[in-house]
């Protein structure tokens, strides 16, 4: 039963690729290619570009894995992906197969990573972070004492990573009361984390110390996907924000 199911999900995962993958090629082609000429002439004098001439196929570079949302460079309103739902959590698509791996590799060891969060919409972190502010508002901050406290711990609407669908909050069912909290890294699930996600192209993104540089306190539950690239990037001693700036920048 469960292999049916998984087969069946599989095959949907395969037709949605299918059906999607012309987009996400249009998208990423339309993002790294300078506007086309005005004159749109077939004899041009400037020479083609280099990837048009080696007939190899596509390969994917993973552009897509390094985009950087922060609160210096939000979420743009042309921004779209296709998402899946894994245990009911909706993610990028393209991420899907290294999370199934993921959590696979932890059940392979006896661990259950759960997960609670992957992406989400303006309108509902819009929420998360009104609600925020309420908290702070009732231990007795001003509206702009609570505003400035609530984005130390969750995004403004548009500057959260949860936007791009490539980030995932990991959860325990073991011990609940760890969950989302410092804590989270002294239980198996973030034990497990620390050392075995960047194999799969996972990136702990607020580390503890780093809030000057991204911005939030630590969240030690909090992942990204960020493709081949995670091993170099763990190694680099570098934030994402910062590996970003280095070498994924194009400005
Ligand atoms: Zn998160």
């Amino acid at each position: 039963m469960r292999f049916e199911f998984l087969k069946n999900r599989l095959f949907l995962l395969m037709m949605c690729l299918v059906a999607t993958a012309g987009l996400i090629v249009s998208v990423v082609q339309n993002k790294s290619r300078p506007a086309e000429s005005a004159s749109g002439g077939e004899e041009s004098l400037t020479p083609p570009p280099k990837s048009s001439s080696p007939p190899t196929p596509p390969v994917d570079n993973q552009d897509w894995a390094h985009i950087l949302i922060n609160k210096k460079h939000p979420i743009t309103h042309d921004f779209s992906i296709e998402t899946v739902p894994i245990d009911d959590v909706p993610v990028d698509i393209r991420v899907a197969p290294y999370l199934n791996s993921l959590i696979n590799e932890a059940k392979s060891q006896g661990i259950n990573l759960g997960i609670c969060s992957g992406y989400r919409n303006i309108q509902y972190q819009k929420k998360l972070y009104e609600k925020e502010i309420e908290k702070f508002m009732n231990q007795g901050l001003n509206r702009e004492e609570a505003e400035a406290e609530a984005a130390r711990h969750v995004a403004r609407p548009g500057e959260s990573e949860h936007h791009s669908g490539l980030a995932i909050d990991f959860y325990t069912y073991d011990e609940p009361e760890k969950n989302l909290t410092s804590d989270f890294l002294n239980t198996k699930q973030g034990r497990f984390l620390d050392k075995n996600a960047y194999k799969k192209g996972f990136l702990q993104r607020y580390p503890l110390g780093k809030e000057d540089v991204t911005g939030y306190t630590d969240e030690s539950w909090h992942y990204r996907f960020v493709g081949d690239d995670a091993e170099k990037i763990k190694n680099s001693g570098l934030t994402f924000d910062e590996y970003w700036e280095k070498y994924y920048s194009r400005d």
